[in-house]
């Protein structure tokens, strides 16, 4: 069916714009060597996994549902072509019940400090696992973000320089391998005991940014960790890498990533979300209701707290066809959802005329960090998802209704 067909609301992703944003990044692979994989939490629709998968290294979860979606809708269908694509998986806990379903799909999986390391590195090695360590290089390059900030005081999320080095000591210290070498008592406890060395080391501290930041994440991490790099395979510079929003600096980050391979010998891997559907989908909107109480307001049919969170919780206004800032045009209406909240608000917008009902709207950048996001809050139907082809064939792939409200209460 053509665009202007699509059902409201609904997300359409841009199958050409996907595509564009994944050969700059290829460009980046085939230039540098660097392994880039998608962070799936951004952008889970699977139906691009098998487009995805011809571009990217593989994919990573955040636990263990994102990384079954991986192998069975990108790395299975790509062995099934002799294509092996990697699965990695990073969890500041994992559950035990789980982890043998992790094992099954994973092939690196990133632990979060040495205590889940020592409880679950074993079970991984011995399943021929790639095993690493998430690090905070407690290098804040980013204001006014606290909470997408892993570098922020009292962070859970990696281990620090101090934690680190006592891990690191404890484990491979002098004073340890001294004791292997006490005769059988000592050699037999210390094989009972093997201290497992990651092979690789993972940090993840940017949002949105460019790679100036990248650049001084490094430094802070060669600064604190740099003596344990020549000990590792491998280093993942996380997300957060707007690789492909217009102007970002690819030499610079390029630079980042030869520095790291020639200086330690290490594989880079860069598992970027955003960067992979940035720019490429829409939400199609209507106007239900129009309003005025001091300001013309519209009521649509999509709504901020349901259907694009990130709205509310960044927050961020998105960008919206044939629309101006508030003043810049004629008619300026308020944009708010159809829920009880009375924040509910998308943003307010100019236009050349009045919004009436039935109007459609069509809001840009939303491919990232919706679907994934999206929750039925007030009974609220969840938007259609749909593809625009290469062709400009646009194709509905999933409906949902009462069903999907209900089926998770
Ligand atoms: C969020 C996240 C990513 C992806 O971040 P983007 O900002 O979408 O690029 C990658 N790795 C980890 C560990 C993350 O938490």
């Amino acid at each position: 069916m053509l665009f202007s067909e699509l059902p409201s609301p609904c997300y359409v992703v841009d199958e050409d714009l996907v595509e564009k944003n994944l050969e700059v990044l290829k460009g980046v692979m085939d230039r540098t060597g660097a392994r880039i994989l998608l962070a799936q939490k951004a952008f889970s629709m699977y139906a691009l996994y098998p487009l995805i998968g011809k571009y990217l290294c593989g994919a990573t979860a955040s636990g263990l549902y994102e990384a079954r979606l991986c192998a069975e809708e990108m790395a299975g269908p790509a062995a099934e072509q002799g294509r092996v694509l990697e699965n990695h998986i990073f969890s500041p806990a994992y559950r035990s019940e789980d982890f043998g379903e992790v094992l099954k799909y994973c092939d690196h999986i990133v632990f979060n400090s040495w205590r889940q390391l020592e409880r679950f590195g074993p079970r991984a090695r011995e399943a021929g696992k790639s095993i690493g360590l998430r690090i905070n290089p407690e290098c804040s390059t980013q204001e006014g973000h606290a909470i997408y900030d892993p570098c922020a005081s009292g962070s859970r999320l990696g281990v620090t320089k101090a934690s680190f080095e006592a891990g690191w000591e404890a484990n491979f210290g002098a004073r340890r391998f001294a004791q292997k070498e006490e005769g059988a008592q000592g050699q037999f406890e210390s094989r009972r005991t093997l201290p497992l060395m990651p092979d690789g080391l993972h940090f993840h501290t940017l949002c949105e940014q460019d790679a100036d930041a990248l650049e001084k994440t490094l430094e802070a991490v060669e600064e604190k960790f740099g003596r344990y790099l020549p000990h590792m395979k491998w280093i993942n510079f996380g997300g957060g890498h707007h690789i492909t929003r217009r102007g970002y600096d690819i030499p610079r980050l390029e630079r980042c990533i030869r520095r790291m391979q020639e200086k330690y010998g290490l594989t880079v891997y860069l598992e970027p979300g955003e960067a992979v559907a940035l720019n490429a989908g829409y939400l199609i909107a209507s106007v239900l209701e129009t309003l005025h109480n001091g300001m013309d307001i519209a009521i649509l049919d999509a709504s901020a707290a349901c259907h694009m969170p990130d709205v509310l919780e960044m927050p961020y206004r998105p960008p919206l066809q044939g629309s101006g800032l508030p003043g810049e045009k004629p008619y300026t209406c308020r944009l708010g959802g159809p829920t009880c909240l009375a924040g509910d608000i998308i943003g307010d917008y100019s236009f050349s005329a009045p919004l009436k009902e039935g109007d459609r709207l069509i809001f840009e950048d939303m491919a990232i960090y919706s679907m994934v996001k999206n929750n039925t809050f007030n009974g609220m139907p969840l938007p259609a998802i749909a593809v625009r082809r290469k062709d400009g064939e646009c194709v509905v792939l999933k409906k949902f209704g009462y069903q999907d409200f209900k089926g998770r209460l």
